[in-house]
């Protein structure tokens, strides 16, 4: 059996709905994935309808955007409660960011003589976290750029002129809240962060897990980080990052982590959980905004 616990829907910037990604999860033969939309867990709940159908285990979860040090990181919420309240207020704030930085792309490039409504993003958008890849589409349908690649190299990758920072929390914080919210604190693709010396102070701040496995690091990066993680004994998860498609076919899949892998995390799942602080919570709660788009 086997696990792929890293996958976007269209709650964020995946192109697949949550009933599609169970799907695929069922005919590639996964007994277990999870959802880690980019700040938001809108999706889980569908999802986890979705799998049950399909007699696959479900892992709700979230990526979020963190920094530490000057550097981006992301950090995998997996098994939070997705009705929390202090989490969905967090969740809110991200999003309400997202789509401001949504309006603020689109202005830069009307500066630049692209005249791209914020409109046409969001309604390809379609969903409260909205980010650059929803810009590179609706540049593309509009027909500005003639495929994503060159509406990343010539307005939205880093430093380009129609991009604008992204708001982050600070990766501490981020790792109290996924515990605030019963999940487990895991480091998204280190390879691709370069964030190896933040390492000791993330495991200080309670950090559970570190992901060796990804499409994108090398054989030799996972070998590392698997050392890494037995350094700080931290626990190893795995994930393909699919966002749809990718050279042709979906991407959900191509890691396979093995469910050996699974109950280590669901431990320490229990662990968290039982672990809860009584006490007021660091992060108010509040009714989440609700932004509604079209
Ligand atoms: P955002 O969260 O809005 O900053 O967008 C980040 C997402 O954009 C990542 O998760 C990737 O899916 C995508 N992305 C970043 N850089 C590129 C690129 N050069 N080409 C295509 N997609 C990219
Ligand atoms: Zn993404
Ligand atoms: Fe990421
Ligand atoms: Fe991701």
């Amino acid at each position: 059996m086997f696990a792929d616990l890293h996958l976007h829907s269209s709650f964020s910037d995946g192109t697949y709905s949550p009933e599609e990604l169970a799907g695929y999860a069922a005919r590639y033969g996964l007994g277990v994935v999870a959802l880690t939309d980019h700040d938001s867990v809108e999706g889980c709940e569908r999802m986890a309808a979705a799998c049950l159908r399909r007699g696959v285990e479900f892992v709700p979860g979230t990526e979020l955007t963190a920094e530490l040090d000057g550097h981006e990181l992301h950090l995998l919420g997996y098994y939070v409660d997705t009705r929390h309240p202090c989490l969905l207020h967090a969740l809110a704030k991200f999003q309400e960011v997202r789509q401001n930085r949504i309006r603020e792309m689109v202005g830069r490039l009307n500066r630049l003589n692209v005249p791209l409504a914020a409109e046409a993003v969001f309604a390809l958008a379609n969903c409260r976290a909205p980010g650059r890849p929803h810009v590179a589409r609706a540049l593309v349908q509009g027909g500005f750029c003639t495929n994503l690649d060159e509406a990343f190299e010539r307005y939205l990758k880093k430093r380009r002129p129609a991009w604008v920072p992204k708001f982050k929390m600070s990766a501490l914080e981020a790792v109290d809240l996924i515990h605030h919210a019963g999940g487990v604190a895991v480091l998204a693709h280190p390879g691709l962060n370069c964030v190896d010396d933040l390492i000791p102070d993330l495991v200080a701040a309670g950090m559970d897990g570190v992901e060796c496995f990804h499409t994108k690091h090398s054989t030799a990066t996972t070998e590392h980080y698997l050392l890494v993680a037995e350094q700080y004994g931290l626990l190893v998860t795995g994930g393909s990052d699919c966002h749809g498609m990718s050279k042709g076919k979906p991407l959900i899949g191509t890691i396979r982590l093995p469910c050996d892998y699974l109950p280590p995390l669901k431990a320490r799942r229990c662990l968290r959980q039982a672990g809860l602080p009584q006490a007021a919570p660091a992060f108010a709660p509040a009714e989440p905004a609700l932004i509604v788009f079209q």
